[in-house]
């Protein structure tokens, strides 16, 4: 649900806006009986699969699955989330968001955060391009950095001076105050203010909107005992490892390419871009965090990393590959040379041997069983069994069954050990907990049960029939998660005294997955005039038989688990439990 925005003020905005309005006004649709279609943005394709029906307010392709109303349309093609998508159309329709005191405060001083920090840019720019710029300027072109380089990436560079930035902003009336909270400068012993950056080069870090949320800094000459890039502390618009440097230029060349090259560090993502390979970001830093992952995913599934090649950038690349498999992403890892960086390899050589890495990249398994390899010598039994272990604690992060068990082949071949080893293995390190049958049938695909599909219909069609189930079926009955959330969420509406409205409904679910699956449903075909109560009963009761069967297989894998480790107590209670179940004589067996 969405916490923020009210449901009414939600509703009000849905009634003001047309989709088809809303949609025509990005691209043009094409009116094809009582819906209108066009090719759909969000992958390639010929025909067009891309339809919106007015009726219902909602769009759906039939292509690659995606969906929703205004909000989803909005959220994937602007790349929004969902507060900014509603706030949008909130300015649309003149519709007016609640806001409290408190929040608006603070965005006072988040405006003018970025304004301080907008000025630092300038500052630092004129500077670099003014006559004590020179030797600077000098540096820049000696790293192969073009001047249409340094100003799209608006790089600057900081005076030898203590209060020069300081002096500058107090011209533009920021307040000591103020300039401490952005970082910029500190607070000296003597009352005095002095400037954070002095006589280095300057990367202003921006947000994917273009607004500085801080800034980057680097010697121009190394100097011992100093460090060689400091950056501006963390402050109320900038939190570390929550960015990535360069995407607001090429988050556009990663959505068109469909994957994003990651490298560590400024010069390696400003060369890269500079090469016409525009598809690049760096993590400012060596490991990758979580919310640097879930940005990239927004754009696309899949990632080339190209860190250093020394043993600190390989185990940053191992580090982050874990994380990548575990936000369901798909990695490659490009080998660069030994003693290169991506920026000093492109210094060396053509952007055509790049690509020629990029392509030879190596996927998570090979790059991270080749690396262990050749630093521990497998013939030796101990460097064998942590060589598999290692392997083992990446396997169990992939949620994919299918690819696991490959995985699992693979590794059983390379090591020379019995499949079924490494499968006992696995399953005791999988956090001790059972092996839980219906994770998998969570996990959400393309594929809804029939069943379920066939019952979120009915209830949709015709809303008056979730008051005859409502008592009989709880979200817990369903297998797909998804379908479990739209079922929980119309029953609250219910009890609220509220009509489902289709566009309504995908608007009060703010994940993707859900809108998607409402618009599949809604989409699909019209209902036609069979016997919906009947076929609702059906429905229901093969739920409930699907729901307990999937607990007695599941129980008797645990039983299985129990009886290895030796559980007696464990074993005793799981074997009553089937044997109730049983007994309902509601478990069928041939549930798949
Ligand atoms: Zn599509």
């Amino acid at each position: 649900m969405a916490n923020y925005i009210p449901e009414n003020i939600l509703d009000d905005i849905l009634s003001r806006i047309d989709i088809v309005e809303l949609i025509s006004g990005y691209f043009p649709l094409k009116r094809a009986g009582r819906n209108l279609r066009a090719l759909c943005p969000f992958h390639h394709e010929k025909t067009p699969s891309f339809m919106v029906n007015p009726q219902k307010q909602i769009f759906h392709c039939f292509g690659c699955g995606k969906g929703g109303n205004v909000v989803s349309f909005l959220m994937e093609y602007e790349r929004m989330d969902f507060i900014e998508a509603v706030k949008t159309l909130a300015r649309k329709t003149g519709v007016e968001l609640p806001k409290n005191e408190a929040s608006s405060k603070s965005s006072g001083l988040i405006t003018s955060l970025y304004k301080v920090n907008e000025f630092a840019v300038k500052f630092y720019r004129d500077f670099l391009n003014s006559a004590s710029g020179a030797a600077a300027r000098t540096y820049l072109s000696k790293r192969s950095l073009s001047n249409d380089t340094v100003n799209l990436f608006q790089l600057g560079l900081s005076p030898d001076k203590w209060e020069g930035l300081f002096n500058y902003l107090r011209t533009k009336n920021a307040s000591p105050a103020l300039l401490e909270k952005s970082g910029l400068v500190s607070k000296g012993q003597n009352q005095g203010y002095y400037d954070r950056f002095r006589k280095r080069l300057v990367f202003p870090i921006f947000d994917v909107k273009s607004r500085v949320l801080a800034l980057g800094a680097r010697l121009l000459e190394d100097a011992p005992g100093m460090a060689k890039y400091i950056n501006s502390p963390e402050s109320l618009i900038y939190v570390k490892g929550r960015h990535l440097y360069g995407l607001n230029l090429t988050r556009e060349a990663i959505r068109k390419e469909d994957y994003a090259i990651v490298v560590e560090g400024y010069f390696d993502c400003i060369s890269v871009f500079q090469a016409g390979i525009k598809n690049v970001v760096a993590s400012l830093g060596t490991s990758l965090t979580a919310e640097q992952i879930r940005l990239i995913k927004r754009y696309t599934r899949n990632v080339i990393m190209v860190y250093d090649s020394d043993q600190a950038g390989q185990d940053a690349t191992l580090r982050s590959l874990d994380m990548f498999i575990q936000e369901d992403m798909n990695t490659r890892v490009a080998i660069l040379p030994v003693n290169f960086d991506p920026d000093s390899f492109l210094r060396k050589f053509e952007a055509k041997a790049f690509r020629h890495i990029l392509d030879n990249a190596l996927g998570l398994f090979d790059y991270k069983l080749g690396l262990l390899s050749s630093r521990y010598k497998i013939i030796n039994p101990e460097n064998k069994a942590f060589v598999a272990g290692a392997m083992l604690d990446s396997i169990k992060k992939i949620r994919n069954p299918i690819l696991q068990a490959e995985y699992l082949r693979r590794l059983a071949q390379a090591l020379d050990i019995k499949e079924e080893v490494l499968i006992s293995e696995l399953r005791k390190i999988k956090d001790q907990k059972p092996y839980d049958f219906r994770e998998f049938f969570r996990i959400p695909d393309s594929k809804i049960n029939p069943t379920e599909r066939l019952l979120m219909r009915l209830i949709l069609g015709e809303t008056e029939l979730i008051t005859k189930i409502k008592s009989v079926l709880s979200p817990e009955d369903f297998q797909d998660a998804r379908i479990a959330r739209v079922f929980s969420l119309i029953c609250e509406l219910i009890s609220k005294g509220k009509d489902i409205e289709p566009k309504c409904l995908i608007g009060y679910l703010d994940d993707r997955e859900s809108a998607s699956l409402i618009s599949e449903i809604l989409a699909a075909d019209e209902h036609s005039q069979e016997d919906s109560e009947e076929i609702l009963n059906d429905c229901v009761s093969k739920i409930k038989k699907q729901r307990l069967n999937l607990r007695c297989q599941s129980l008797r894998e645990e039983i299985k688990l129990a009886q290895k480790q030796g559980d007696q107590g464990h074993m005793d209670s799981l074997v009553f439990e089937l044997r109730d179940l049983l007994r309902s004589g509601s478990c069928l067996e041939e549930v798949k």
